[in-house]
């Protein structure tokens, strides 16, 4: 299929046609009404719709591949049939479907990338905020604005729960110029605070070149074993630059930036085009879940230079794996006692009693991990370094288990809470034949079941073969990371 250009206003005026994007890996089920014909048109090509346009800065509308469930952006949609997402069951009961809706999104949250793959776990990431006016839209419920500061305060406290030795930076843009609003550190509490609605407030154009600038300032320095990354937030379908971006982009793939970007309007030609040169991972949001799916994609460590590594694999395949592994000094600082008397932190130039000394320098750092001032040792706790380890060696994805394949299991409770699971149907049960009555029976399930949710609500570890049931199967994946089964 050969790119199709549309111009914005041509998409705004036009409402008899449909353009939306696909919902990759989604398995929620979206009725869209009369939308439905058109959207499975244009899906049905199968293939990737990429725009193009001389001009840099335009909005695009995605025509995208994928499935046929999609429905489109916020901003196109007039209203919202909500109630069309949701079926009766045959007693005209919804809390069924409320059930299968809600297990489903759990279970999608649940199920992540478990191949074993060398993951930079010092991780520094720059979290860009647009503040432009378009930002005051109402589209995302109840402002692009405020839910961006809401996901952005989660995402932080989920980041450092996840990286507890990574490092994040916040800057925001709005009138054209690049503000810091924390410097880079690994301090959850002070990002979070500075994620107030009262303190920022949505101002002007934004400027991409200018923000991007800055974040690589903050990154460039860095050693290799560390990742750089930017993630970018924004709203806006203009940028009010200084200068060429695309000398800013050259220079940011060349220090090994990677920027990645969630846009809450429309697919932006140069906003992808800079996810694309520095590996990173584009995304338009279409509603307020799918905007959080994509921000929460980058809570895990992202692959070392899995481009450059691909590249040249080819070729000779264990001196390029070398290639990206540098061995990094750390320090275990020690403690010391809250009572002792106050003396000066090197960081901050505070007095305070406690903190921890650097082992190399011996000067006094009030939180760790950090970087030394002083010396520029990495200090960091065993701890930190024991909570980042699971995202190397990833807990496999559990199975769903369906009532057919249950048949002759012993296991009646879930291995993790000992709740006990639901019976076997009489219908899936075996007659005397050693045969199964489902077979019989009208497709066995009834009930249509989203993919990936079982339908005896049990979840088995393919390696120790027990069974849990969803919430632990949650619980394991998203706080435990390890399977108490395979101990
Ligand atoms: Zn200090
Ligand atoms: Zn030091
Ligand atoms: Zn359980
Ligand atoms: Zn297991």
């Amino acid at each position: 299929m050969p790119p199709k250009h549309h111009d914005s206003d041509e998409v705004l005026s036009d409402d008899a046609d449909v353009y939306s994007a696909a919902r990759s890996g989604s398995s929620r089920r979206i009725a869209g009404g009369g939308r439905s014909t058109t959207t499975r048109r244009t899906s049905e090509n199968g293939q990737d719709g990429a725009t193009k346009r001389a001009a840099d800065i335009a909005a695009k509308a995605k025509k995208t591949s994928g499935n046929a469930k999609d429905k489109g952006y916020a901003w196109e949609a007039t209203y919202k049939r909500s109630w069309d997402a949701v079926r009766e069951d045959a007693g005209g009961s919804l809390a069924g479907a409320v059930r299968g809706l809600l297990e489903a999104s759990k279970r999608r949250r649940t199920l992540h990338d478990s191949a074993p793959v060398q993951r930079g776990i010092i991780r520094h990431l720059v979290l860009i905020l647009d503040l432009s006016e378009s930002m005051l839209e109402k589209d995302l419920r109840p402002s692009r604005f405020l839910l961006t500061l809401q996901y952005a305060r989660e995402f932080v406290s989920e980041y450092f729960d996840q990286n507890p030795i990574g490092q994040m930076s916040i800057l925001a843009t709005r009138e054209g110029v690049a503000e810091r609003v924390t410097s880079m550190s690994g301090n959850t509490a002070e990002h979070i605070e500075s994620l107030q609605s009262r303190k920022l407030t949505p101002k002007g154009e934004p400027s991409l070149q200018n923000a991007l600038e800055m974040a690589r300032s903050n990154l460039a320095h860095l050693p290799s074993a560390n990742s750089r990354e930017v993630l970018v937030i924004f709203g806006s379908l203009t940028t009010c630059d200084p200068g060429n971006i695309h000398d800013t982009v050259s220079t940011l793939a060349k220090d090994n930036v990677h920027v990645s970007m969630v846009c809450l309007a429309a697919e932006v030609k140069v906003c992808k085009e800079i996810c694309k040169r520095t590996h990173g991972k584009y995304g338009v949001s279409i509603d307020e879940g799918h905007y959080r799916d994509l921000l929460f994609d980058h809570i895990n460590p992202p692959e070392v230079e899995a481009n450059d590594r691909r590249r040249t694999t080819n070729q000779d395949e264990d001196d390029e794996y070398d290639e990206g592994v540098d061995l990094m000094q750390m320090g275990f600082p020690a403690r010391l006692p809250t009572n002792n008397a106050p003396t000066l932190c090197a960081c901050h130039n505070r007095l305070k009693s406690g903190g921890y000394v650097c082992p190399r320098c011996l000067v006094k750092l009030c939180d760790v991990p950090t970087d030394c001032p002083v010396c520029g040792l990495t200090v960091v706790m065993s701890t930190h370094l024991a909570r980042s380890y699971h995202h190397l060696f990833p807990v496999p994805n559990y199975i769903a288990i369906g009532w057919k394949q249950l048949q002759g299991a012993k296991q009646s409770a879930c291995f993790g809470c000992a709740a006990s699971f639901e019976p076997l149907p009489d219908t899936y049960a075996l007659n005397s034949n050693g045969e199964s009555n489902a077979n019989a029976t009208t497709n066995g399930d009834s009930t249509e079941q989203p993919a990936n949710v079982a339908s005896s609500g049990r979840y088995e570890c393919p390696k120790c073969r027990h069974h849990f049931c969803l919430e632990c199967d949650a619980f394991i994946h998203e706080s435990l990371h390890q399977c108490p089964g395979c101990q």
